[in-house]
């Protein structure tokens, strides 16, 4: 479902992605983890154009989605994304926050868009919360209505950059349970996080990535247990 292949990326005279290659089936849970610095959310950002790419291609459902002819709104419809910041709308409700791509991107008539909206909270524990301002959510139930409002859009695929690593400890669960929920109704999911635990039990693949390039990729249970490459091995430690 998405392949990248040989992806370079720069910043000015730094390389940031050197040569990124790998594919992942439709259904796949990748986790990506790495030291800060290494292009992990630079990686993700290629994929729904937030960043162009210097080089390389990435495929999604076979089709090049980095040529200049891409239809770069079309493709942020496909593709979710959930960042660790939330970025929602404070003056918008929960909801209102929801049926905005619903309305404005897919055309959805008023009462439709809300329907399908609360669908959507519903999914993620939260249709009693819908017309709370983000002022009054938590930070685990903000990051929930930015994933309700990323699936109201149908995607093919989702990306999460650290989604819980601006949370406190005890928010982390819900919203980790969410997504796993997700990758268990066979969602494709591209996930930057250093959650080991949701890795461990929701991942298909974890890909380690240092430097702009990914080092080591490979099952959860064998990267973990045995990782091959010295520094993955490392950095692993440092986490425990
Ligand atoms: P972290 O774990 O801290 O989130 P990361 O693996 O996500 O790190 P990136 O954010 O992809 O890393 O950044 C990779 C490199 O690119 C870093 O050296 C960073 O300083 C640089 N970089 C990222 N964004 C920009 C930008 N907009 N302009 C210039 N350099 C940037
Ligand atoms: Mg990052």
């Amino acid at each position: 479902l998405l392949r990248f292949e040989d992806v370079r990326q720069s910043y000015g005279a730094e390389e940031v992605l050197r040569g990124i290659s790998f594919e992942m089936d439709r259904g796949d849970v990748e986790v990506v983890i790495g030291p800060s610095g290494s292009g992990k959310s630079t990686m993700l950002r290629c994929v729904n154009r937030l960043t162009e790419v210097d080089a390389g291609t990435i495929y999604l459902d076979g089709e090049a989605i980095t040529t200049p002819d891409t239809d770069v709104n079309d493709l942020r419809r496909r593709v979710g994304m959930v960042f660790q910041d939330f970025n929602l709308f404070a003056h918008r409700t929960a909801l209102g926050n929801v049926t905005l791509g619903l309305e404005e991107v897919l055309d959805y008539p008023r009462e439709e868009a809300r329907t399908e909206a609360m669908a959507q909270l519903e999914r993620v524990g939260l249709a009693d919360q819908a017309d709370s301002y983000p002022a009054e959510l938590s930070g685990g139930q903000k990051q929930r209505v930015g994933i309700a409002r990323a699936l109201a859009m149908d995607p093919e695929l989702m990306l999460f950059d650290e989604p819980t690593s601006a949370l406190d400890p005890e928010l982390i669960g819900d919203v980790l349970a969410v997504m796993r929920d997700l990758a268990e109704e066979g969602m494709t999911m591209l996930c930057v996080t250093h959650e080991m635990g949701f890795a461990r039990s929701a991942a298909s693949t974890v890909s380690f990535l240092d430097g702009g390039q990914v080092v080591e990729r490979g099952p959860p249970a064998r990267l973990f247990e045995s990782p091959a490459n010295e520094r993955t091995g490392e950095f692993l430690e440092r986490l425990t």
